[in-house]
């Protein structure tokens, strides 16, 4: 569907060995699971970001699925977490028979307003997730506080948050679990994957079995024990090494793929000043304890039908930007069961907000083009 606009929403790169280490597994004579370069990708993550453990997985979804899975799910339970969000956070508990109460955004950014997390817990309460928006943190101190007042399991839905920081420790070390995306949107790609993240130990052994079909294979390619059998209800969750050595290939980038999104996020930043300064549109901010990851650039509209007319005006010179997320409180399959409290800022955000093309590729001429319709729309100049 991209390839029709001649600057799409987003395109997938490669950043250096990709293809080179896709041989290379290859040539290993062995690219099923749990291999060379998924030991590798593992070992980066934990020695780079200090993670105790992590088991990747097919996508961020699959890696929240077994989040649920892990912290014994069940039916009645329930989970706290934004209404701003992907569907897999919410899913990955419903497909477990929890009910979700969503908490609304903050007024200026569409991450959890924690203020009002406090009022949602209940005696049926197992968890909070709460999702790092754009890469940028949500309060930690203050959601791992709830969490421990009320013994409740934090569950970091960190798909868009990878080398990105909350007072200087990074994202994804702070919940019991935490779970990444690798999906092509991302910063770092590999088509379809994700990860998991295991903070609290206890969660480990039985994740590496949930991920292995519910067997003790992994213990057993260690020497651990000398068969392997079923031992628990689980499912196949870790994806081929072909995905893990392109995945590799791009880690070994991270600097300069985050050096080159910095330069792309600034760029809008600095040009599009003017029209926030003139009350077109808002930019987006960030709260002073948390870096920026250059996730994704976005504006925040006046309104939803200057949203959609600045839709259109892009599309009719072949670029395309796209909205987010629909509140999932509101949604077809949840509306019946959601407990009727109105979420404004999430719903505000729903309408309002526009994220423009980036992507790792993204010339300065085409930067400068989206840029230039940018003011054309608003101020009919060129
Ligand atoms: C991308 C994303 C997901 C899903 O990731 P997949 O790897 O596609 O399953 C989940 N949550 C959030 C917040 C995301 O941005």
């Amino acid at each position: 569907m991209d390839q029709t606009y001649s600057i799409p929403f987003n395109k997938p790169y490669m950043s250096g060995k990709e293809l080179h280490y896709i041989s290379q597994a290859v040539l290993s004579g062995m690219i099923k699971g749990n291999g060379n370069f998924t030991h590798k990708v593992h070992e980066l993550f934990k020695k780079k970001f200090g993670f105790e453990n992590c088991l990747l997985t097919t996508s961020c979804t699959d890696a929240l699925e077994m989040a649920a899975m892990l912290i014994g799910i069940k039916e009645g339970d329930e989970v706290i977490m934004p209404s701003f969000t992907f569907v897999s956070t919410a899913n990955a508990f419903v497909l477990r028979g929890a009910k979700i109460l969503f908490a609304d955004s903050l007024a200026d950014h569409p991450n959890m307003d924690v203020s009002k997390l406090e009022a949602l817990i209940t005696p049926k309460t197992r968890a909070i997730v709460p999702v790092h928006y754009a890469g940028v943190a949500c309060d930690m101190d203050k959601i791992m506080e709830l969490a421990s007042k009320y013994n409740l399991y934090v569950i970091e839905d960190a798909a868009q948050a990878i080398d990105a920081y909350y007072k200087e420790r990074p994202l994804g070390s702070f919940g019991h679990m935490a779970t990444f995306s690798f999906h092509e949107t991302k910063n770092i790609i590999a088509g379809e994957g994700g990860m998991l993240v295991i903070n609290d130990q206890q969660f480990f052994e039985r994740a590496e079995i949930l991920w292995e079909k519910g067997t003790n294979r992994a213990a057993f390619f260690r020497g651990e024990v000398n068969k392997y059998g079923w031992v628990d209800a689980g499912s196949s969750f870790l994806p081929s090494d072909i995905i893990a050595a392109f995945l590799y290939a791009q880690l070994e980038n991270l600097e300069d793929i985050q050096r080159r999104r910095g330069e792309i996020w600034h760029y809008y930043k600095e040009k599009l000043q003017v029209l926030e300064d003139e009350g077109f549109i808002k930019l987006p901010v960030n709260q002073n304890w948390t870096t920026n990851n250059f996730h994704m650039f976005y504006i925040v509209c006046r309104s939803l039908d200057d949203r959609s007319a600045l839709i259109n005006h892009l599309k009719a010179h072949n670029v395309l930007a796209v909205f987010h997320y629909l509140s999932l409180h509101k949604s077809e399959f949840y509306q019946n069961k959601h407990d009727g409290r109105d979420l404004p800022n999430s719903d505000f955000f729903t309408d309002h907000l526009l994220r423009l093309p980036f992507f790792y590729e993204i010339t300065e001429e085409e930067l400068e083009y989206v840029v230039s319709l940018l003011f054309s729309f608003f101020k009919g100049t060129n």
